[in-house]
């Protein structure tokens, strides 16, 4: 059994800094990560086309202002190989491996009450206890595998996106099928099919995907930013997203139909999550968004040579926004390719899984590989498979049954001195996650710095707080198109999970506010023994 005073479970962005803050303070803290090296997210997600759709040069730390100014990414968008090379390099600049217990899953968690301590096991019988347990386990760290029937007979090989191989997979020659065309599927897809014999795309929700238009940085750009990195970045503090581009410039409604037109267009030219962010109404006005989502819906049919293909590309089943946008490289003129064909599977649903493809009600497919890009059991995923017991032997996994509840999406009443980074209830997903990690990591570290200097063994959320919080997340959503789509923000594509809103969607400006509030004014919410 190792003694120690902060757990941190997750080698990702999250965790990395979080040991690095922790060090900062003088405490002795271990990390458990499940896989064999850093980088959370970009370890695991090795497929074809996999990359950032926040720029680089905001989607990376800043916490260091050499680090940030040594870095140089090449492209716009970095690409996985990219992004793990820079985690890789953190974790050598920063010397955060010694701390890292790599290929070493969390089973389980328990707090006594009476120690104030938590002990946590492993899969390898490793054991170990910590004053402060900190989950970094990652809001989409556990790929969703879904439940086709006959999957276990397919005689190809099978590939999920969020757990590729490490070595990687050659396409040549091979004939392909592909299920699911969330962000990983619409980045992986225009590269499977420039490989693949043939690629057969196996669509039930059209996603609104907006080019990304990548390329390398330029130099003078590059230089622009770095000029001004610590200025931009206070932007991107004190934005919506979390990202320094220009967010809320105009309200479409407002606009005459030719200004309208000219502001889509240049949003779509200047290209990724801009085409969101740039509108004031467009997540809150069904009218404002149905012309934001038509205005995609004609590229789309622009694009598409096929008017049939066009039109099944098209998203009509949900608002422009309410589920992840993707943002991608060649996607829709992917499906003008001779060895691309599409199959509408919300039209003609699979029937079975065969040994040799798969069967709809109309149709047999034949392919030697199976991509599944189905994504994840996403924000509450990783946290439920572990058994995390709290005070008196509770559940967490039961506790949330009926939804999640973390207040200020990072503390749960009855598991003190246990920290979740970008927990349900926080704006994680709907902000660049690395500043939103920043954020958190920062705040939780500022916490456990003032119950050492304060001699408090216990920090726990206080349960009518918690409640409040939840409510007013709740209450936000409901006001905005987010909850009009069945999206994995909801829980809606893991069967049984509880349909609750998850993450926090007045801003991360003002969700940091929030934070920095309560830390100021001695934590109120919190109950500190
Ligand atoms: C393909 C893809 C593209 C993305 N692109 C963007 C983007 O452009 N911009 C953006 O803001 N966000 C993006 N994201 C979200 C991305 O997850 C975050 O940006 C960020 O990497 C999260 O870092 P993290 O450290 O919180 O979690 P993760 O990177 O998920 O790391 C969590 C770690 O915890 C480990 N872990 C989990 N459970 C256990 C356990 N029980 N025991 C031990 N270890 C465990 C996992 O193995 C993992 O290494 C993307 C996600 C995906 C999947």
């Amino acid at each position: 059994m190792q003694d120690r005073d902060v757990i941190v479970v997750g080698a990702g962005f999250a965790g990395m800094y979080m040991l690095h803050s922790l060090r900062r303070l003088g405490l002795a803290t271990t990390v458990i990560e499940r896989g064999s090296g850093v980088g959370g997210t970009w370890f695991w997600n090795r497929y074809p086309g996999a990359r950032c759709d926040v720029e680089s040069m905001s989607y990376s730390y800043s916490f260091s202002e050499e680090l940030q100014q040594e870095w140089v990414w090449p492209h716009r968008y970095a690409t996985q190989p990219e992004i793990l090379c820079y985690a890789n390099h953190v974790a050598d600049r920063f010397d955060l491996r010694r701390d890292i217990v790599f290929d070493t899953a969390v089973t389980a968690a328990e707090y006594d009450d009476l120690e104030k301590r938590w002990t946590i096991n492993t899969g390898t019988g490793e054991t170990f206890r910590a004053r402060y347990l900190v989950m970094a386990t990652g809001c989409l760290s556990v790929p969703k595998v879904p439940d086709l029937p006959g999957l276990g007979n397919f005689r190809g090989r099978v590939l999920h996106t969020a757990d590729w191989p490490r070595e990687g997979y050659d396409f040549t020659d091979q004939t392909v099928g592909i299920v699911g065309t969330g962000s990983s599927g619409i980045q992986s897809i225009p590269l499977i099919a420039r490989d693949a014999k043939h690629l057969t795309v196996f669509q039930r929700t059209a996603n609104y995907s907006i080019p990304a238009w990548n390329g390398p940085i330029p130099q003078k750009r590059e230089s622009e930013i770095k000029l001004n990195y610590r200025a931009l970045r206070q932007k991107s503090r004190g934005s919506y997203a979390g990202d320094y581009a220009d967010e809320y410039y105009v309200s479409i409604l407002e606009l005459s139909p030719e200004e309208r037109e000219e502001q889509f267009e240049r949003r779509w030219q200047e290209g990724g999550f801009n085409y969101q962010y740039a509108f004031a109404d467009a997540m809150v006005s069904e009218q404002a968004n149905e012309l934001a989502a038509e205005f995609v819906r004609n590229k789309i049919r622009a694009i598409v040579k096929d008017p049939q293909a066009a039109e099944i590309l098209c998203p009509k089943d949900h608002p422009f926004g309410a589920k992840r946008l993707c943002v991608d490289t060649q996607y829709y003129e992917t499906y003008n390719r001779d060895n691309v064909s599409l199959v509408d599977i919300k039209a003609d649903p699979i029937i079975e899984i065969t040994e040799t493809g798969l069967r709809t009600g109309q149709a047999e497919h034949h392919f030697e590989v199976l991509v599944l890009a189905t994504g994840f059991d996403a924000m509450t995923g990783a946290l439920t498979r572990i058994d995390i017991r709290g005070r008196h032997g509770v559940l967490l996994r039961e506790r949330w049954r009926d939804g999640p509840q973390a207040y200020l999406g990072v503390a749960v009443t009855e598991f003190p001195n246990m920290f979740v980074i970008t927990g349900p209830g926080s704006p994680s997903v709907l902000a660049n996650m690395i500043l939103a990690c920043e954020q958190h990591v920062e705040w939780i570290a500022q916490l456990i710095e003032h119950a050492e200097e304060n001699a408090l063994t216990a920090v726990e959320a206080d349960p009518e707080a918690q409640e409040q919080w939840a409510r007013q997340v709740t209450e936000s959503a409901g006001k905005t198109l987010y909850v009009k789509a069945n999206s994995w923000y909801l829980g809606a594509n893991v069967p049984g999970k509880a349909r609750v809103f998850m993450p926090y969607v007045d801003g991360f400006q003002v969700y940091s506010q929030t934070c920095d509030d309560i830390a100021k004014t001695g934590y109120p919410g919190f109950h500190l023994r």
